[in-house]
């Protein structure tokens, strides 16, 4: 019999979301994932899965019961011919991305970190970059969830195809997603080239610059007139290292947090920083090769607040320009580096960012120096005032204000997703505070 355990506290990655389950489980088959939502039924709780834990909202968090997958994080087959990898849906990426380099096969894209579990990525939409990319829930081919009632559901294009094409971004709030199998290629080499630019010429040439490289992103340094860019492809070379311990480690980490703790005290360095970021990172061209998942990870550094909005991408330019000068007139207002700009091919997952839309997303980020909080409201509220008035639609892992109205209005196929979410769970047991404002 599975035991939950009380007296547990949940704390997401960036320390800045958290709760106090209940009783928090650690199941270690289907079996005791069916007896954990009978007792919840029974005792008319609500229960909350966790993956990685990595969202930067509350949206993993509960008062009551908490299913954390890491014990559920097998790889369950592995289809060389087809190029599939099929996994229990607690698996971190990290440990996925070993298990595939032994079988020679390896992720099509992946986000900037992989401490983040299978479940969890598709679940709340995660993306990288790449105009000819969709985002990761896009590689699922076929998945199992098991609904409130403890049924076990198959879901592919041809089994259930409409729930799968809600599961595939499920928001936790389907139920639990036991196995997902993915659509992996040949493991490869990939070659990241970066180089300084200035923004307007990137921005007056960005078709070209998309074309370039089939993982293109930018990143600019706000306050500034500067853009780093990055260009990823596949490659046949061996590998290379640009790896400068003092640029990385000492300049990157150790004296970045303490000028943005600095930063705190005396206002005004921020655009200081920005240009100094600029000229370490970006100043002389590197190039690196590394196998594709060390390339597609980077550090992420300390914690932080982000917001990550996907607008039309025809709309990058505005978007970025309305940003910038409204920066310019809010010199008060100190924004940290970068913004990072990246893209990705639309889809037809009902409740994608990328529904029906190819997609700009654009991060936006406030580190907090030794875990210090720093003002951030002003930006946050600048940034989502531009993005809704581009047509955009917010990262549903983190932070944004929008409710069920405004998600009414973004997606055309939101009452059939709803529709399937009151189906599969008429009792709401997988709702938490974060999916009651998008639901209720
Ligand atoms: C440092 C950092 C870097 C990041 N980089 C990127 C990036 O490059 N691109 C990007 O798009 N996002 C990025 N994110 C956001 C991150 O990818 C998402 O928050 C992702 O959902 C995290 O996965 P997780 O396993 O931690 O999910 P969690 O936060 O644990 O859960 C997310 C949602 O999925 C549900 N869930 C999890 N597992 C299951 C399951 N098995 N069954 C049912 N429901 C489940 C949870 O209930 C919750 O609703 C980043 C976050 C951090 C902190």
């Amino acid at each position: 019999m599975v035991i939950g355990r009380s007296g547990y506290k949940f704390q997401n990655w960036a320390e800045s979301f958290g709760s106090s389950p209940e009783l928090y489980f650690q199941p270690t088959c289907v079996e005791e994932i069916k007896e954990i939502l009978d007792l919840a039924r029974q005792r008319s709780k609500r229960v909350k899965v966790v993956g990685g834990g990595h969202s930067p909202s509350d949206i993993a968090c509960t008062d009551d019961y908490m299913i954390r997958m890491d014990k559920m994080n097998r790889v369950l087959k592995v289809d060389k011919e087809k190029k599939q990898v099929t996994v229990e849906g607690g698996i971190l990426l990290s440990e996925l991305n070993e298990e595939l380099e032994k079988c020679g096969l390896a992720l099509i894209n992946l986000g900037a970190v992989s401490e983040v579990a299978a479940g969890g990525v598709i679940g709340t939409g995660t993306h990288n970059t790449g105009i000819n990319h969709g985002i990761l829930a896009t590689q699922v081919v076929s998945l199992q969830l098991m609904t409130a009632s403890g049924e076990i559901l198959e879901c592919s294009e041809s089994t259930n195809p409409e729930i799968f094409q809600a599961a595939q971004l499920h928001l936790g709030c389907l139920g639990v997603i036991l196995s997902v199998t993915l659509q992996c290629r040949s493991a490869f080499h990939l070659q990241d080239v970066q180089y300084g630019a200035k923004l307007h010429e990137v921005l007056n040439d960005l078709d070209t610059h998309l074309k370039s490289s089939e993982y293109f992103r930018l990143y600019w340094f706000p306050h500034t007139e500067y853009v780093g860019l990055s260009l990823q492809d596949p490659t046949d070379k061996p590998l290379a290292s640009t790896a400068n311990w003092f640029r990385d480690v000492v300049l990157g980490h150790y004296l970045l947090e303490f000028l943005l703790w600095m930063s705190t005290i005396i206002s005004g360095i921020v655009p200081w920083i920005n240009r100094f970021y600029f000229w370490v990172i970006f100043g002389r061209k590197t190039v690196r090769i590394d196998v594709s998942h060390k390339v597609f990870n980077f550090d992420c550094k300390f914690k932080q607040y982000v917001q990550d909005w996907a607008i039309p991408i025809e709309k990058t330019k505005e978007a970025l320009l309305l940003l910038k000068s409204w920066l310019e007139k809010n010199p008060h207002v100190g924004a940290h580096f970068p913004v990072e700009v990246r893209f990705a091919r639309r889809d037809d997952i009902l409740l994608s960012p990328c529904f029906h839309q190819d997609s700009c997303y654009m991060n936006i980020i406030m580190y907090k120096p030794y875990g210090k909080d720093v003002p951030h409201q002003a930006y946050w509220s600048e940034y989502e005032s531009i993005m809704r008035r581009v047509g955009g639609r917010p990262h549903w892992a983190k932070a944004h204000t929008c409710t069920r109205n405004d998600f009414e209005k973004m997606y055309p196929e939101y009452n059939k997703f709803s529709n399937i979410r009151e189906k599969l769970d008429p009792t709401g047991m997988f709702l938490n505070p974060y999916l009651e404002k998008v639901f209720n």
